[in-house]
């Protein structure tokens, strides 16, 4: 029996993990629930689950999860300092499904108290990589990648073999605008960018793979978790998302890991890891055509995969800009207070103006964060990005 704690449980990654736990109660017990404001769904989910506790991130909806919970055994706690002390309870997994740079402090504090982590929160890592690998490295922690891409190269790169490695492959699906042009991007809605062709995913990563800062983040998560050096690292284009990723070895052999589009594997993976074990996720089948593409990136149409090579070979610590300005951008979008075609260039304002410093503490990590997060707001707020076609 292995003790969980899922933080973020009532998301796209939250809900597909209870699936899985559904399915083998006599494997998997959950300790800890949490979410931000969904206080119903997470009441439901505690019920159905009964862990010990829950926490509710927005103290706001604190009261009606209490009552509603009255007379169960289930502790119910409120904001984000219970969200830090309760990453430190005694468990065998903490799971990180929170979006954005919301979950890095969580994941933090599970790091510090010894817990290991299945990583879906790729946030944490994009902005605090060194701090988070190091604290791991000092307590024994495993995070293991529950990113579809980084699970697959996981599965298929070598550590101990690491010198015949000579580089790791990212697939990326190009998401819902992959054969539109640039002219065609300034009129797209809301709900297009929404819709992603393979996945069915939470509303920030879904706008993510439309802009591409999708693929843009997930480069500098396989930086730091396989540790690359920039020309160890390559994006390609692959629209159906069967091949997960891949690793080109130095004699030539590519090893890739592939499955349905469906993140019930890589999240059953972690789950499972070290060992495999029965997951409930959806298979391939191959007794019907499957084809397999690859197209190369257009770098001109997705500036963010470029914003990121830059960063890359120059200061991994501007992905923490790139990250909060992105962050403001598509919450802006989903507001529809932006243009589609405008996320892209409020990351780049924000990368050319604000003065990354050295980053030596997650203190660190947060000043910029907000220095930045206020920057981009009064970019949204003044109204000055103009969209470019070009
Ligand atoms: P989602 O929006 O569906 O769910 C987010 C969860 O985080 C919810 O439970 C929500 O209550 C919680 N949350 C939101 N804001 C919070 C805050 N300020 N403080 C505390 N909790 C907060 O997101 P998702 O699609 O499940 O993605 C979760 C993470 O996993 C993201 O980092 C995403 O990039 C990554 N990821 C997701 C997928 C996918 O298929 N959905 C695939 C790969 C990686
Ligand atoms: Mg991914």
């Amino acid at each position: 029996m292995k003790t969980l704690a899922l933080f973020g449980s009532t998301g796209s990654i939250g809900t597909s993990t209870l699936d899985i736990v559904r399915a083998r109660p006599d494997d998997f017990k959950v300790k800890a629930l949490t979410a931000h404001s969904n206080w119903e769904k997470l009441a439901e989910q505690a019920r159905e689950f009964s862990p010990d506790i829950v926490v509710i991130s927005n103290e706001a909806y604190q009261a009606q999860l209490k009552e509603v919970l009255e007379g169960s055994k289930i502790e119910v706690l409120a904001g984000e300092a219970a969200l830090i002390e309760v990453a430190k309870i005694d468990i065998d997994l903490h799971i990180a499904a929170i979006v954005g740079i919301a979950g890095l402090k969580p994941v933090f504090s599970a790091v510090k108290a010894g817990n290991d982590v299945a990583l879906a929160n790729k946030e944490a890592l994009v902005c605090a990589g060194d701090l988070l690998l190091s604290e791991a490295k000092k307590n024994n922690v495993n995070i293991l990648p529950v990113d579809s891409e980084h699970n697959a190269i996981f599965q298929v790169f070598d550590q101990n073999s690491r010198d015949s490695i000579s580089k790791v492959i990212l697939t990326a699906s190009g998401g819902p605008f992959r054969t539109k042009n640039r002219a065609d991007l300034s009129a797209v809605t809301r709900d297009q960018a929404l819709k992603h062709p393979n996945w069915s995913m939470g509303a920030k990563i879904s706008i993510d793979s439309a802009t591409m800062a999708n693929k843009a983040l997930e480069m500098i998560e396989a930086v730091y978790l396989f540790d690359l050096r920039p020309e160890e690292l390559e994006v390609v284009i692959h629209p159906q998302s069967l091949i997960h990723s891949m690793v080109e070895y130095k004699d030539g052999s590519v090893l890739a890991q592939m499955g349905a589009p469906d993140m019930k594997t890589p999240i059953g993976y972690a789950l499972n890891w070290p060992s495999r074990g029965e997951v409930n996720s959806q298979r391939l089948d191959f007794t019907k055509v499957l084809n397999f593409e690859f197209y190369p990136v257009d770098y001109d149409r997705f500036h963010t995969v470029d914003l990121m090579r830059d960063i890359i070979k120059t200061d991994l610590n501007k992905a923490i800009v790139f990250n909060a300005a992105n962050e403001i951008a598509v919450d802006a979008f989903l507001k529809q207070k932006i243009a589609f075609l405008e996320i892209e260039p409020m990351i780049q304002e924000c990368l050319e103006h604000i003065e990354v410093l050295p980053i030596n503490t997650i203190d660190d990590v947060f000043a910029l964060d907000l220095e930045t997060r206020h920057y981009a707001h009064d970019i949204v707020m003044t109204n000055r990005i103009k969209a470019g076609t070009g």
